[in-house]
């Protein structure tokens, strides 16, 4: 389970890195600046850069290529076991491009409850680019087997999903659409390269959201991506420049900062996270828990095969209605009543009327979003002060049902 354990995980037969998650998190793509010796390498503003005879260049033009997206670019690559890394406007916007690799015509078999974004995009927006998607549930990677078509060329997972926390195996998957010739992604916004390597699982792509975790103080907007496909990798890079959907030079630069102590915040929001899953779980105020952590999970197995951590996400539903969920929300003093997650602070919502509004009441009845779930991102504050600020929080929103 630790990241010392990483080299077992290489499945296909590549190298083990060098060196351990935390060196590469604090050293990769992040050389002294060779002409001023600055250790950290500075912020470069420039849209454009001085060519030294026509063509010969390291930098053209920034939308292109700039130093600090290079920078981050090979630091993801490494956490992510990569040798190609790219980063895009948002997590969003690696989404859109990645599909865009797809000729019309295309069929995409998505995960069912895949994050709300993604689901919009695939749902009404690539079909404009002539990409057609079946939403499968892969909780038996037996499933896909069914859904493939002809014309299928992808399969777009996310484990552990939003806000359910279900797991797909992405081994099991990965040897199935491999089968059939198809493309997997996968989404690792949730555990980051830290708990999770997709690529050394068998995945061809690794997405994320760098908005969450990779960044993780809440204020980047960022998608990064990151594979060992060359031809893929060329895909994207096209892409990448020809649709623009690209980061500044500043928001780069803040989040290879804080890219450095990912291994460090991973850490402590897991062991927070398990501390409170487990509070939770034993609370009167509570009916259920749900954290891939838990012996109680039901894929508690195949998180401890496949995950070198269970993350800081968790979700619980609160004894009582939206109602109670809505007063516990207002009510903690510590965790702040926000969407989005992964970042240092801890953040709490209510799915069914914030982040998963847009579904039918069907459509998270199906799920488990149940209007008294509540979705904690726990943050890397002082465990026994979480604790306390969720107790009295609970006792107080309960107590008035
Ligand atoms: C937030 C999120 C996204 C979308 O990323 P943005 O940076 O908000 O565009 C995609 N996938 C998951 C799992 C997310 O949590």
């Amino acid at each position: 389970m630790s990241p010392a354990n990483t080299k077992n995980l290489y499945a296909n037969g590549q190298e083990p890195a060098r060196y351990g998650f935390g060196t590469l998190a604090i050293h990769a793509g992040a050389e002294p600046d060779p002409h001023t010796g600055a250790v950290i390498p500075p912020l470069s503003l420039s849209t454009t850069f001085k060519q030294r005879a026509v063509g010969d260049f390291v930098y053209e033009y920034s939308r292109s290529d700039n130093p600090n997206r290079a920078h981050l670019e090979t630091a993801i690559a490494a956490l992510e076991h990569a040798k190609h890394g790219f980063a895009f406007a948002s997590g969003s916007a690696t989404t859109a491009t990645v599909l865009n690799t797809l000729q019309p015509g295309s069929h995409v078999i998505s995960v069912n409850d895949v994050y709300g974004g993604t689901h919009r995009y695939l749902n009404k927006v690539a079909g404009s680019l002539g990409v057609e998607t079946t939403f499968v549930d892969l909780a038996d990677a037996e499933n896909l087997r069914d859904a493939v078509r002809e014309n299928t060329k992808m399969v777009w997972i996310e484990t552990p999903t939003n806000p359910t926390l279900r797991l797909v195996d992405i081994v099991a998957v990965s040897a199935i659409a491999h089968e059939a010739g198809l493309y997997v992604v996968v989404d690792n916004t949730f555990l980051s390269p830290y708990f999770q390597n997709p690529l050394d699982l068998g995945a061809d792509l690794v997405v994320h959201s760098a908005t969450k975790y990779i960044n993780g103080h809440s204020d980047v907007v960022m998608g990064v991506a990151a594979t060992n496909d060359d031809a893929l990798a060329s895909k994207i890079r096209f892409l990448q420049n020809a649709i623009g959907a690209v980061p500044s030079p500043f928001d780069c630069y803040q989040a290879h900062r804080g890219i450095k102590t990912l291994h460090l915040r991973m850490r402590q929001h897991a062991e927070n996270a398990q501390r409170v899953a487990e509070f939770l779980e034993q609370s009167p105020y509570v009916d259920s828990v749900v954290y891939p952590g838990l012996q109680s999970h039901p894929q508690h197995e195949l998180a401890k095969r496949q995950m070198r951590g269970f993350g800081g996400m968790l979700s619980f539903r609160i004894k009582g209605d939206t109602n109670t969920a809505d007063r516990f929300l207002q009510r903690t003093a510590l965790i702040t009543l926000a969407e989005s997650l992964g970042g240092v602070e801890s953040l709490a919502e209510l799915p069914a009327r914030m982040t998963h509004a847009g579904l039918s009441p069907e459509e998270r009845n199906e799920l488990g979003i149940t209007d008294n779930l509540i979705r904690l991102s726990v943050g890397v504050e002082d465990g026994d002060d979480l604790l306390a600020d969720i107790a009295q929080a609970l006792a107080s929103a309960v107590a008035d049902n």
